[in-house]
């Protein structure tokens, strides 16, 4: 297993985007290269994702180092250095795809120009690494249930950001993908720092994600959640039973009474629970927790829009 290097680390903070590309197409043999993103050929099954560029203006040149915690004055710029170093040390562990591109932070520009290109490896998942934090996971408007459970046994919860790279590039490729949480914070500010051992925590969780053999999981869209449901459902109709409630039949003049259901499952679910994998099964309004009772009072913000 191929683990973390500090100094290769460093060099990798310290370089502009066109010098990481730059170093990066030294560093491989196979790969496609191209404006906007380069492409790495992998063997296993799943591509990982993150982006070359940093919001910081000035290059790194200082960085300070306190118990496992990295800062610059320049600003570190581990979004997405911590995403591109841990896709390089994934590639050599495991074998997966990996997808640098450029310019994400001014409008995902190389996640754009990569999806033009219309030819894609044959994956079965996404892995984005690029979201703040130690432990999230982000899944944007994809709403694959049995993926987010494969992706929660290594530990993940389930978090909601707005848009990346993957928002881009997953619908077109028709498979499922997950932003992780890249091991920085106080990003897009001098601020930020880097978490040095939770990365290195990282490559072996992640290795272990991606050697573990799936099946195809494929995008599947979540509903638009302004259509039938209030601004509550902005929030939790990206959770895990967003696409099979979708099956819903939305014109049953008894749906506003009725209670959320789970497609083939003839147990009732709590909202709240589920989203926050507490709790998972209802039998009826009485087990319910709390917010679920609170959201139910409300006719009009949970039911009235359904049918
Ligand atoms: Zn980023």
């Amino acid at each position: 297993m191929k683990t973390f290097s500090e100094e290769q680390f460093e060099s990798i903070l310290k370089k502009s985007q066109k010098g990481l590309k730059k170093y990066l197409r030294s560093q491989y043999q196979d790969y496609t290269y191209a404006d906007g993103y380069l492409y790495v050929k992998g063997t296993a099954p799943v591509m990982v994702i993150a982006h070359l560029d940093t919001v910081h203006k000035q290059l790194v040149k200082t960085v300070y180092k306190r118990y496992g915690i990295w800062t610059s004055p320049e600003g570190i710029g581990g979004d997405d250095r911590c995403g591109v170093y841990l896709a390089m040390l994934l590639h050599e562990n495991t074998g997966c795809h990996v997808l640098f591109t450029e310019d994400e932070e001014i409008g995902t520009i190389g996640a754009r120009k990569y999806v033009a290109r219309k030819k894609f490896p044959d994956v079965n998942y996404l892995i984005e690494i690029d979201r703040r934090g130690t432990n999230d996971a982000v899944y944007y408007d994809c709403a694959n249930y049995e993926f987010e459970e494969f992706v929660s046994e290594f530990g993940y919860v389930t978090d909601y950001g707005s848009f990346s790279d993957i928002s881009v590039i997953a619908p077109v490729m028709g498979v499922a993908a997950v932003n992780l949480s890249a091991c920085y914070d106080n990003e897009h500010t001098k601020h930020e720092s880097i978490d040095i051992y939770a990365m290195q925590r990282d490559i072996i969780r992640i290795s272990e994600m991606i050697e573990e053999e799936t099946a195809l999981f494929e995008y599947v869209e979540a509903p638009k959640a302004s259509a039938y449901y209030g601004d509550w459902n902005a929030k939790a109709w990206h959770g895990s039973y967003a696409g099979s409630y979708n099956h819903m039949d939305k014109t049953d003049s008894t749906a506003k009474t009725a209670k959320p259901r789970r497609k083939n499952y003839d147990d009732y679910f709590c909202f709240e629970c589920e989203y926050a994998f507490e709790c998972q099964v209802l039998d009826s309004y009485d087990s319910a927790c709390l917010r679920f009772e609170q959201l139910s009072e409300d006719d009009n913000m949970v039911w009235s829009h359904v049918g």
